[in-house]
């Protein structure tokens, strides 16, 4: 199952800056995305350790697009 990077809100992958989007929560164990615009309206609560590891995941993903 391929990575769905698109902003919750917006549908865009990239923000307004050329920034990407990234997750800021999960929710029933799926990664939930948003661009910096909507980052706050989908953010979990600070310090959530499921979102660190999914920010981790998915950082490690880009840097390494053939290990999916
Ligand atoms: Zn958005």
């Amino acid at each position: 199952m391929s990575r769905d990077r698109r902003c919750r809100t917006c549908r865009t992958t990239a923000g307004p800056d050329g920034a990407p989007t990234v997750v800021v929560a999960v929710v029933d164990g799926q990664d939930v995305y948003a661009c910096g615009a909507h980052r706050s309206a989908h953010a979990a609560p600070a310090g959530d350790p499921l979102v660190a590891l999914a920010q981790y995941q998915d950082m490690a993903a880009r840097r390494h697009p053939t290990r999916r």
